[in-house]
């Protein structure tokens, strides 16, 4: 299941989608483990990351006390960070000891982390997992709720949509959705938060309607192109990357051959190649379609003749 070379931050990112279905996924997890051990990682810095990954999986399976040892490790390896990811290391180790009945371990890890709701956009989610696991979905309210109040009250208006929201989004998220589970009636909180998800819910559709194809310019190609636009991105290494991220987010989109001729002969004269009209209705016209994702230790669909795992899987950091 893993790879013999060293373990990368994509690799570990696509491992965590997978492993849950994975038919062994307790292999996985020692496996991990035992690559952390043997300092198999590209980057050092995701020994945390990794132990966190191998938790989950334990978790999931109920084995409470690997779970318990690869977490507590997880929390160490993050012992001098203080960012989001080391927060939500934090939370799974509450919600771990919330699983194996340590109660009053599980909210003494939580009650520290209460502050990260006012500084991080997933705090909210993680913490009020862990709480909801606990049983605990009248602290997770109170917890919430008194951090969208202290958002809003940084606030001069009510936010537009969830952009304009940032941080406040999350919270009065996760707040609406724990306070369904407890049977309240909606707030005004409750409303907001469910005028900005159907805001949410329109832009998404949107967004996708818009670009349901995505145009990749072969190496030769782009040098040509990027004499004429850098719409589609500065080099090649960076237009891959744009699309590489792109299909990770909504692999349902099309990739698509594409060239400087016909483009320009799509855009006619005065055309502009940087509109996303002019991109979309060359598209329209376009059948080479490539087929990604590749396999992992398959050609990369760039055709830059590397292994994918090589080329622009690490590209979609
Ligand atoms: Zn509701
Ligand atoms: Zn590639």
């Amino acid at each position: 299941m893993l790879t013999k070379g060293d373990l990368t931050s994509a690799d570990l990112r696509e491992l965590r989608q997978d492993a849950l279905g994975a038919a062994d996924p307790l292999g996985v997890a020692a496996e991990l483990v035992a690559a952390v051990d043997a300092g198999r990682l590209a980057d050092p810095q995701d020994a945390g990351l990794a132990l966190v990954l191998a938790a989950e999986i334990a978790e999931s399976r109920s084995k409470l006390d690997a779970a318990l040892r690869y977490v507590d490790r997880a929390v160490e390896a993050y012992a001098t960070r203080d960012d989001s990811e080391a927060g939500a290391a934090r939370a799974l180790r509450a919600r771990i000891l919330f699983r194996a009945g340590r109660e009053d371990e599980a909210m003494a890890a939580l009650e520290p982390l209460r502050p990260l709701l006012g500084q991080h956009p997933d705090a909210a989610a993680y913490l009020s997992a862990a709480l909801a696991v606990g049983g605990r979905h009248l602290v997770a309210e109170e917890w919430l709720s008194e951090a969208v109040q202290e958002a809003l009250a940084e606030r001069t208006a009510e936010p537009r949509n969830p952009e304009d929201a940032g941080l406040l989004f999350f919270l009065l998220q996760q707040r609406h959705r724990i306070r369904h589970a407890i049977g309240r009636q909606h707030d005004a909180h409750d409303n907001l938060a469910e005028r900005l998800e159907s805001k949410l819910a329109q832009a998404g559709s949107g967004a996708d309607a818009a670009a349901d194809e995505l145009l990749f310019f072969p190496q030769a190609e782009f040098a040509r192109l990027v004499a004429l636009t850098d719409a589609f991105g500065a080099d090649w290494d960076e237009h891959r990357a744009r699309l590489e991220r792109e299909l990770v987010r909504t692999p349902g989109k099309a990739l698509l051959t594409a060239s400087v001729d016909g483009l320009t002969r799509f855009a006619g004269k005065d055309g502009d190649l940087a509109d996303p009209k002019t991109q979309a209705g060359y598209a329209k016209g376009l059948t080479a379609r490539i087929s990604w994702p590749p396999e992992r230790n398959g050609a990369c669909w760039c055709g830059s003749g590397n292994k994918y795992k090589k080329c622009c899987l690490p590209r979609s950091r």
